[in-house]
């Protein structure tokens, strides 16, 4: 005799599927929840919801980052 839980019958393949199923599903939902890219209001450009617009650099109506200064990505170290 085992000292141990053991299961009286096999779990059929479709009661385990549809267990998992439903965690699959609200994982799926969960993510999509969570992803919050919106058209920025000013540009119409892809932004990340509650951060500044990467392309015009506004939030909420106002200049926030200065497009004149804004510098070039350091790919070289120039001499
Ligand atoms: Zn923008």
């Amino acid at each position: 005799m085992p000292k141990h839980p053991v299961p009286k019958k096999k779990t059929s393949k479709s009661t385990t599927k549809r267990r998992y199923s439903s965690f699959e599903k609200k994982t799926q939902t969960k993510l999509a929840d969570r992803i919050h890219v919106v058209k920025c209001p000013n540009c119409g450009a892809a932004k990340m919801l509650h951060h500044v617009c990467p392309e015009c650099g506004q939030y909420k109506g106002r200049q926030v980052i200065d497009q004149a200064k804004k510098l070039d990505k350091i790919t070289k170290v120039k001499a």
